[in-house]
């Protein structure tokens, strides 16, 4: 299979060609002719399978109708964070290099007039969080009521976010007439209900979640006491001369002081989560993909969406309660092909985290003992978490409990009216370990 094949205009392929890919992903030889054809689709994909370049190349060509500039935005991609945003447009550019199209990127924490301004002056593609386009929407910068395509990328994760009403907000200001494309890791019932609002005789087409390629992410975890925990990190990225890993930590606050702390070890580290400026996060990450910054720690919401090429290592330095989340952090290494070594440090409260996981993902990981680190089984005074756990009370032995209000890191986008979670225990997977396409409805699912 090659790109060429695809039905995309000679101007995408040399954009394409120019990224040195040569074979379609999975959701790109599956979505690309079918968005090209103008259906709706739903997708189940996540960051690290090409979904970007899968909705983008179409998106761009369907834009591209040779009838001049547009005044007003006649597509619009939501995204759930500032960064998958920044990224999203970034491919926008990167593949919209040969064609006349215009676009401009919208999100919180950054000035609202430079926006206003780039709007103003005629845009065919806006890339927006939720909560600052309507603010856009409100004072009358951006007219939406061109928009003849819709994306939902991290569908999922926008809903996690609490953005369900901003989404709706800003469905009124569409078009009735549009194409839809929605994209989500995870199929929850929240995900089916808003599918089938939005969604048009939607084709369905799923792909192999990362967990399932298996083959060039090699996974292991180590049994370790917490207060050792740091020490073994240490260890791990010294002696195994590692100059690029992503850390993962539950919280903010243990995020700063892991940073701090790798900091005095030698390691040179940077923190990114939803209480850092914007610029500190932009920073963070520049000196994370020149090499310049080490180890980048970082919050299960901060780092979704990061697209950084050909991550070698990827640590949950704590086990993420929700076990979802494991698999989406995973999904940041061995990208695109290339191998990469996620590890998990557990300590000895962490067990029943690390069984919902195995659950999940229908297979045991190799738990390991490093010598020197054998587990005493103290685990030292308990770590304070500032977001509750969700869907899972290990306490009650993995089973489902009842939802907490939200206290997920705030400042990812904007999320004002935020109603309180989604139990992510409910979602229902796609099915994994296989590239399908079905057409009809999304209630099959
Ligand atoms: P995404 O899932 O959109 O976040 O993309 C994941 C990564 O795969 C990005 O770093 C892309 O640059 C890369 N990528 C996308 N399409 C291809 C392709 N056809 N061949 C190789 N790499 C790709």
């Amino acid at each position: 299979m090659s790109f060429d094949t695809l039905g995309l205009k000679a101007e995408l392929l040399r954009a394409v060609v120019a990224q040195g890919y040569t074979t379609p992903t999975p959701i790109q030889s599956q979505a690309i002719p079918v968005v090209l054809d103008g259906h709706d689709v739903l997708a189940g994909a996540q960051t690290g399978t090409g979904k970007t370049a899968a909705f983008t190349l179409p998106l761009l060509q369907r834009l591209d109708d040779g009838t001049g500039h547009h005044k007003h935005p006649r597509a619009l991609i939501l995204t759930p964070t500032r960064e998958l945003a920044a990224q999203v447009a970034e491919s926008v550019e990167t593949y919209g290099a040969h064609l006349k199209l215009r676009h401009t990127v919208v999100f919180g924490g950054v000035g609202f007039n430079p926006q206003a301004d780039k709007i103003r002056r005629g845009v065919d593609i806006i890339v927006a969080t939720p909560g600052r386009l309507l603010d856009h929407a409100n004072q009358r910068t951006v007219d939406l009521s061109h928009v003849q395509i819709l994306v939902l990328d991290e569908a999922d994760r926008m809903l996690d976010m609490g953005f369900i009403h901003d989404i709706r907000k800003v469905l009124a200001l569409l078009p009735g007439k549009r194409q839809n494309l929605l994209f989500s890791a995870t199929y929850s019932d929240d995900i089916k209900k808003l599918a089938d609002k939005l969604l048009r005789d939607p084709v369905l087409i799923e792909v192999a979640r990362r967990n399932t390629t298996a083959e060039t992410v090699a996974q292991a975890a180590y049994r370790v006491d917490r207060q050792r925990k740091r020490e073994l990190l240490a260890k791990l990225i010294n002696e195994g001369d590692w100059h690029q890993v992503l850390v993962f930590t539950r919280t903010k606050h243990g995020a700063n002081r892991l940073a701090k702390q790798l900091e005095s070890d030698g390691i040179t580290t940077a923190a990114i989560h939803g209480n850092k400026s914007q610029s500190a996060r932009t920073s963070a990450l520049a000196g994370f993909k020149t090499g310049k910054i080490q180890a980048l720690i970082a919050t299960d919401i901060a780092a979704r969406g990061l697209d950084i090429d050909r991550l070698p290592h990827v640590v949950n330095y704590e086990l993420p309660n929700v076990p979802e989340d494991y698999v989406h952090r995973i999904g940041r290494t061995g990208r695109a092909g290339e191998e990469g070594v996620a590890l998990s440090l557990v300590s000895g409260d962490e067990v029943s985290y690390l069984k919902s996981i195995e659950r999940l993902l229908k297979r045991k990981l190799d738990v390991e003992i490093v010598p020197g680190f054998e587990p005493t089984g103290d685990d030292g005074p308990s770590e304070d978490d500032d977001r509750p756990p969700r869907g899972h009370n290990p306490r009650r032995g993995g089973g489902r409990s009842q939802a907490k209000p939200a206290t997920r890191s705030a400042g990812e986008g904007h999320n004002r009216n935020r109603p309180g979670h989604q139990d992510k225990a409910n979602s229902s997977q796609p099915a994994a370990n296989q590239s399908r396409r079905r057409r009809p409805a999304p209630r099959s699912m």
